[in-house]
């Protein structure tokens, strides 16, 4: 009988667990919806789409309006299914058999994963014990390995931390010394203090890939977006399959644009928010992280971080368990939700924890 591919064979997948539960803080999305004038808007022009027709293959009007948004061209854009999707096409049009990507740990688990997919093979490095990029063990991977990508995430998942322009840069140096990619995850972007888009420009191989599923809320909409050098966006798209973007994103991401203000506003009270739980984290018996994103990583000083999980879920609180990934030994994830779902979240640890 047939098999899938061999290099296939031995791996695990990805695997986020969907469990029915009343606070829902593991998987990064936002605790709000996107303005009632997004959702009238949507309804509206649904009605006037040719459903009959394939999408405008190029989407030029959502790339024109992301294009603006970062003070680039439409031919400085690429969209796809999500800002995984973006990646997955990465990795088709650079990775491959004979090439090499590069990773940090602990960092996004789709980056290796989609380059093996891929048929690239995966050099991994570590990150300092403080889960900040260390510059000599980015030199030591790439020195060895010559990627042909290079994978930096800022705000990193699932640790928080950011990546500073001096560090960035430095990485960009050692990248562009093996003629390689330097592809920067900015899923959680507008959370952090700065933005590597700055940095793009034709003549310097680097790429910024960002997404809706968090700041814009609209996760349901599977929207992601890479801002790079024209003839980059040019390769993607001749790898992407046609007509890969349906209508209905096309305009759910034009008309989500018009609301920039709201999503910045969104943005600010989470950020509130997550300066509110990190504080009362620290109270509780649990190491804590800094972060930079919408979400804070914490480890059980005392308690196995399995057990904490479980006694969460008991209480209808789901976050992410990440206690068994390498260097993340008990750690858990939480989400910033809403006042009040972390308010459940904050009591239900406590009852754990006691
Ligand atoms: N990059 C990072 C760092 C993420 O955390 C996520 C979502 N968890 C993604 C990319 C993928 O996001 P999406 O496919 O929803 O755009």
């Amino acid at each position: 009988m047939i098999r899938p591919r061999e290099d296939l064979a031995l791996m695990e997948g990805y695997h986020s667990p969907q469990i029915d539960v009343s606070v829902r803080l593991n998987t990064n999305e936002s605790p709000e919806a996107p303005p009632v004038q997004w959702t009238d808007a949507i309804a509206d022009a649904l009605a006037e789409v040719e459903w009959n027709r394939y999408p405008d293959r190029s989407a030029t009007e959502l790339r024109t309006a992301i294009g603006r948004l970062h003070g680039v061209g439409p031919e400085q854009i690429f969209v796809a299914n999500g800002s995984n999707e973006v990646l997955q096409t990465v990795m088709l049009t650079f990775g491959g058999p004979g090439r090499t990507a590069a990773v940090w740990e602990p960092t996004y688990a789709l980056h290796s994963h989609i380059a093996r997919l891929t048929g690239t093979a995966v050099a991994e490095g570590e990150r300092a014990e403080d889960f900040s990029t260390d510059l000599s063990e980015v030199e030591r991977v790439i020195t060895a390995a010559q990627p042909a990508v290079s994978f930096l995430c800022s705000p990193n998942n699932p640790t928080g931390v950011v990546d500073d322009e001096a560090t960035v840069r430095a990485v960009l140096d050692m990248v562009v010394g093996v003629d390689g990619l330097l592809v920067v995850d900015e899923a959680y972007g507008q959370f952090a203090p700065w933005s590597t888009v700055g940095l793009i420009a034709d003549d310097v191989p680097l790429v910024v890939a960002r997404t809706f599923s968090k700041t814009w809320s609209m996760a349901a909409v599977r929207l992601g977006y890479l801002v790079g050098p024209a003839w980059f966006v040019a390769a993607l798209d001749k790898v992407v399959l046609p007509y890969h973007l349906d209508s209905f994103k096309q305009l759910a991401g034009t008309l989500a644009l018009r609301h920039v203000d709201e999503m910045d506003a969104r943005v600010k009270r989470l950020v509130a928010e997550r300066t509110r739980l990190a504080r009362r984290l620290e109270q509780l018996d649990v190491e804590v992280w800094p972060s930079g994103a919408n979400f804070v990583l914490f480890r059980p000083r005392n308690l196995d971080g399995d057990a904490v999980w479980q006694s969460l879920v008991d209480c209808s609180v789901l976050v992410r368990n990440c206690s068994s990934w390498p260097r993340l030994n008990g750690c858990l994830r939480v989400t910033i939700g809403t006042p009040a779902e972390d308010d459940s979240f904050l009591a239900a640890l406590e009852e754990a924890l006691s």
